[in-house]
């Protein structure tokens, strides 16, 4: 579930409702603290070898343990999200990348809250890709015979990528 804030971060009073922009969120009474919903923001890469295949691997973890999906995971604030997308390759398949060009944004609701999905494609330019405890196992596909993904941004990403025209959704 998504954390609430009780407790102002800034000075420690105790938030209160309060209506801002016509919109009813927990704000502190003494500063001007106010616990916006921000989004949380995601990236997945679309990584292609010198042979075009697609590499996609079956996650170590939750959200989505066991299911196939793109390497990727949650942006860190002192990062590019191409950075972060090129990041998650090497940490989840010890793969280095690059990133090309941007293949979807894509918004959806989670019990979090919202979550603002990055896609990029890019391409191999260091290997090989091996095994992680993040990625257990890991193989690379031709793009149209990708195994079923399990995130809905994922599939997204993927079609338009293989239609060739970005797309937000
Ligand atoms: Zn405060």
């Amino acid at each position: 579930m998504r954390t609430e804030f009780r407790f102002c971060p800034a000075c420690g009073a105790g938030l209160q409702p309060r209506l801002v922009e016509q919109r009813q969120l927990p704000a502190c009474p003494q500063c001007e603290f106010v616990a916006w919903p921000d989004p949380k923001v995601a990236v997945a890469a679309i990584v292609e070898d010198e042979a075009g295949l697609v590499l996609a691997i079956r996650r170590g973890a939750d959200p989505g343990q066991g299911q196939w999906a793109l390497p990727g995971g949650y942006l860190d604030a002192d990062e590019t999200p191409a950075q972060a997308a090129a990041r998650e390759c090497l940490e989840e398949t010890n793969c280095l990348v690059v990133m090309d060009s941007l293949a979807c944004i894509h918004h959806v609701l989670t019990r979090e809250g919202g979550l603002l999905v990055l896609a990029y494609s890019g391409r191999l330019v260091g290997g090989p890709a091996t095994p992680t405890e993040e990625a257990p196992e890991l193989a690379w596909f031709a793009p149209r015979d990708l195994p079923e993904l399990g995130f809905s941004s994922h599939r997204q990403a993927v079609d338009a990528w293989l239609r060739g025209v970005p797309q937000v959704i």
